[in-house]
């Protein structure tokens, strides 16, 4: 059951006039939240019941697991069944379904998949097992990215030769300019990720509203956060004004972490990516620098190169994940399609839309398989 907060008297006082303001607007706004702990963040403190009727939070493409299309676990399955090869991943991704088979079942049938907290556990396993191989899968955004970046440099300064990095990472500000170009989704503005912006600042987010018109606001995770983010966006609004302003200031400075993105920029280097449900975007990865081959699994594991991924046609993940449609219109939504049994990766992952409505938004609707509302 979500348990609304009690709201403070700043937090009253904000919801007082985002009421008002929402009122004087007079029709309906959608916003978007970018970032799967937003989304989480928002059902969990019961937010969504305390906004007014009239503005929709929509979930975006800001879970790494989920935007991570199926041949890539399918290329995860082929090296796991190579001998010797230890698959070195996230828990979230073990139970993403690839075409016929996924990381879990794998590690079922005897396969060996770690589970790491850090890519640096791949390092730490691969300097006590000299004899095996080890591949960390490699997902993320502009968050994990200097993780993973000081993690290859390591591995090139110890000579680790018996580990390597499968590479699927991804960068936000191009996967939102490839969603906004669908004339299908209509937004008055964005809460952008906070994580995000704290490596990359709010900079990138510019062309959001000089180019779409949109309001924008870099917001934290908070209860209060999100209710001061989503004031903002509707004070832009009515005021139809459209910027970046940032309200996570205790995190998010103007120009992020320069040498953050120094340091990744040091291992990686852009590249097309594949998005679930966008499909490929130029720019939008990273893939490793021609001096970082030797660490680089797809270079080194070529027979694990995989035809286009077979996914499952009834899951609706790729159009949940541009806001397309919402969970409960997924025909397996809660039905084939549950945490115990998830059929896409927005229902595995803890940052998944699909989980956070089946958890959150069908308790609270009293167990109606759709959300209270768009
Ligand atoms: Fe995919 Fe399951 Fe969500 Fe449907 S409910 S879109 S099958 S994850």
């Amino acid at each position: 059951m979500t348990v609304s907060p009690a709201p403070s008297p700043g937090l009253k006082a904000q919801l007082l006039e985002m009421h008002q303001l929402a009122r004087q607007f007079g029709r309906p706004v959608k916003y978007m939240e970018v970032c799967g702990t937003h989304t989480m963040a928002a059902f969990r403190s019961g937010l969504r019941t305390l906004l007014p009727e009239s503005i929709s939070l929509l979930s975006g493409p800001g879970c790494p697991v989920c935007v991570t299309p199926a041949d890539f676990i399918d290329q995860a399955v082929a090296l796991a069944r190579l001998q010797d090869v230890v698959i070195v991943t996230f828990g979230d991704l073990l139970r993403v379904p690839g075409s016929r088979s996924s990381l879990e079942r794998e590690r079922a049938g005897g396969a060996e998949v770690r589970v790491a907290y850090s890519p640096l556990d791949a390092l730490a396993w691969a300097a006590q097992e000299p004899q095996r191989r080890f591949v960390f899968l490699a997902i993320g955004f502009e968050t994990t990215i200097p993780a993973i970046a000081v993690s290859v440099l390591q591995a090139a300064e110890r000579r680790l030769d018996n580990v390597s990095f499968l590479c699927a990472l991804k960068l936000m500000p191009p996967a939102l300019a490839a969603l906004l170009r669908s004339p299908a989704l209509k937004l008055d503005g964005l809460l952008c990720p906070g994580h995000v912006s704290v490596m990359i600042g709010p900079e990138p987010y510019a062309f959001l509203a000089k180019s779409h018109h949109l309001p924008c606001v870099v917001a934290g995770f908070e209860p209060g956060d999100m209710v001061a983010g989503v004031l903002m966006l509707l004070r832009q609004s009515c005021g139809h004004r459209a910027e970046v302003e940032i309200q996570y200031h205790r995190s998010v400075k103007p120009g992020g972490l320069l040498r953050a993105r120094q340091l990744w920029e040091s291992v990686f280097e852009p590249s097309p990516s594949r998005w679930r449900g966008l499909g490929w975007i130029p720019e939008s990865g990273l893939k490793l620098r021609p001096e970082f081959s030797a660490w680089d699994a797809d270079r080194l594991y070529p027979e694990t190169q995989v035809p286009a991924a077979v996914e499952n046609p009834a899951c609706r993940c790729g159009e949940v994940l541009q806001a397309l449609v919402l969970p409960g219109q997924c025909p397996l939504f809660a039905s084939g399609c549950t945490p115990e049994e998830p059929q896409g990766p927005c229902m595995v992952s803890s940052e998944g839309t699909c989980a956070a409505y089946y958890r959150y938004g069908r308790m609270a609707s009293g167990a109606s398989a759709a959300p209270e509302r768009a």
